[in-house]
């Protein structure tokens, strides 16, 4: 496997630190937990889907495009970041929004990412909730095409093979950070949505032959419909990087046992979660995604899920750039 063989930009610091997190691994009481910092990798305040980017980027410059089109919730991470990358590479943004939230506050509608999104001069369009964001995207890439622009589109959340590789590499730089300082990873456990992370993960274990689970907190659908969604991008993206059939079904494995009433909802362990975090660690995580994955990993270790092992890794996908969108809805006390 040698990813150089495809194309890249660079977009990201890297490698993210790896941190070792003692006063909540003494609190918790169960495995030494590390934190590998990919809140840390630089671009517009940071987050996972910048390693994505630095594939899908590249891809849309092969194919000399010069604007990028993308979509997601009104507080995407993706989206911010999305932005960002453009604004650095020089083509235009095109953002929609889906109104996912319904009586949203006005620092959701107006603060944390989106404002971001307007400091990049990205171009941001709304549409209706349930809207088919795929037909929506292909609508824009169409009034783009007959103004003589030449669109890109990037799937939500940058989740298809190209996007995966950049967590295909991130796990090829875990396990050579646990080489390096001598730990053996017994679980590495992050947050999954639109699916590209945990895909990327998951091949790059497998590839390397690491033998370390990857278990992905759900933080939108149920357990099946997330697992088959991760475990089919897994198997196009080790496809597309020439290794077929190195996925099998029980290699990709979520718990969404933590999503709460549904996507963006906030729930009282997330809640917890991000004060444990803060409070014990210096650690800004958000109510979306990285919240709730760390409140699956507290409420796991507190049930023994992590029995007899020594050392597991949380990957702090981002989202803090949100935390200010949320202030309303998140108790400090
Ligand atoms: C997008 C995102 C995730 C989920 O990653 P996917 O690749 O979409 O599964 C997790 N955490 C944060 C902060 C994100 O923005």
């Amino acid at each position: 496997m040698l990813l150089s063989r495809f194309p890249r930009v660079s977009l990201a610091h890297l490698p993210t630190p790896m941190e070792y997190m003692p006063r909540l691994s003494e609190h918790l009481g169960g495995p030494e937990i590390y934190v590998k910092r990919d809140d840390c990798t630089g671009l517009g305040t940071g987050g996972n889907k910048t390693r994505k980017l630095e594939f899908l980027i590249a891809d849309a410059q092969k194919k000399k495009a010069n604007v990028v089109i993308t979509q997601g919730a009104v507080q995407s991470n993706h989206a911010r970041q999305t932005a960002a990358a453009a604004a650095k590479v020089g083509m235009q943004c095109e953002l929609i929004f889906e109104k996912r939230v319904t009586d949203a506050s006005d620092a959701y509608l107006k603060s944390g990412n989106v404002f971001l999104d307007q400091l990049f001069g990205a171009n941001i369009r709304e549409v209706e909730k349930g809207s088919d964001m795929n037909e929506e995207m292909d609508e824009v890439a169409n009034e783009l095409i007959r103004k003589g622009l030449t669109p890109y589109i990037i799937p939500g959340g940058g989740s298809n093979p190209i996007g995966a590789l950049g967590y295909v590499d991130c796990a090829l730089e875990i396990i050579a950070q646990a080489n390096q300082e001598n730990i053996v990873i017994d679980t590495i456990v992050h947050a999954t949505g639109s699916a590209g992370t945990q895909a990327g993960l998951v091949v790059g274990a497998k590839a390397m032959n690491s033998n370390i689970p990857i278990l992905g907190i759900g933080v939108n659908v149920e357990k099946k419909l997330q697992e088959d969604k991760v475990y089919q991008l897994a198997c196009e993206t080790s496809e597309y990087m020439g290794l077929p059939g190195i996925i099998n079904r029980e290699d990709v494995v979520a718990n969404c046992d933590y999503v709460g009433e549904g996507y963006g909802i906030s729930t009282q362990s997330m809640n917890e979660a991000i004060l444990m975090l803060a409070r014990y660690e210096g650690l800004l995580f958000d109510p979306v995604y990285s919240g709730k994955g760390l409140a699956g990993m507290i409420d796991l270790i507190k049930k023994d899920y992590f029995e007899g092992q020594k050392n597991i890794v949380f990957i702090h996908t981002g989202g803090s750039a949100g935390l200010f969108a949320y202030h309303d809805i998140l108790k400090t006390q």
